[in-house]
């Protein structure tokens, strides 16, 4: 695999070929931000919250890096006016899906971002895929998927191989930045539980014991 040399935020780095911004910064110690990206799933470019500047041909452009390949004399800049003042827009948008998500605040203390910027549609999920994809890239079980579209896109586990798969398995949980997750599988396993099975009367109450 050939060599690729570029410049990230004036460092000298020698990346392979293939790999994607964000990799070729972290193998020199900078950081961009992610919340969409794992190094065990595809390159996925949903969040964009790893925009950077980079300048092609001596014009500068915005892209993501998490997507985004190393290419020979590629000079990229991590931080500028203009990345920070997207990111800052990104996470107000995201907070007002998932205002109490602790990756979303770090990040908006980071950028500035103003929490109360955007109306509130708490749906806690910021669409960022990760649950998703890991069920479906690494444990091929297809559990949980996007159900509805634009706006009221969500996550839903399905509860006919959520059922039988997820009990033991729970691997995507620590991966979501908003912790909706857990919520919905919560729910989930409330469907699949009707409380004849847990021992209760059938109506809807909690309390009765047959
Ligand atoms: S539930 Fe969490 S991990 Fe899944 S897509 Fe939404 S924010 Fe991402």
């Amino acid at each position: 695999m050939s060599e690729i040399h570029l410049q990230i935020d004036g460092k000298d780095v020698v990346a392979s070929e293939g790999m994607t911004l964000v990799d070729a910064a972290k193998s020199v110690g900078i950081t961009i931000p992610t919340l969409c990206h794992h190094e065990k799933l595809e390159p996925y470019g949903g969040c964009r919250i790893c925009t950077v500047e980079v300048e092609v041909r001596g014009w500068p452009k915005l892209v993501a890096g998490c997507i985004y390949p190393v290419e020979k004399d590629l000079v990229v800049r991590t931080r500028s006016e203009k990345v920070d003042k997207v990111r800052k827009v990104l996470v107000e948008e995201m907070l007002a899906h998932a205002p109490d998500s602790e990756q979303l605040k770090v990040l908006a203390e980071e950028y500035g971002a103003d929490k109360d910027r955007f109306d509130k549609h708490p749906s806690f999920c910021i669409h960022c895929g990760l649950c998703v994809r890991y069920c479906a890239e690494i444990k091929k079980k297809h559990a949980v998927g996007f159900v509805d579209r634009g706006s009221n896109r969500e996550i839903s586990f399905f509860p006919e191989i959520a059922g039988k798969e997820c009990w033991d398995c729970k691997e995507c949980f620590p991966l979501c930045p908003t912790s909706a997750l857990q919520a919905a599988y919560v729910l989930a396993e409330s469907l699949m539980s009707p409380p004849e099975e847990a021992g209760g009367c059938g109506c809807s109450c909690s309390g009765h014991k047959k």
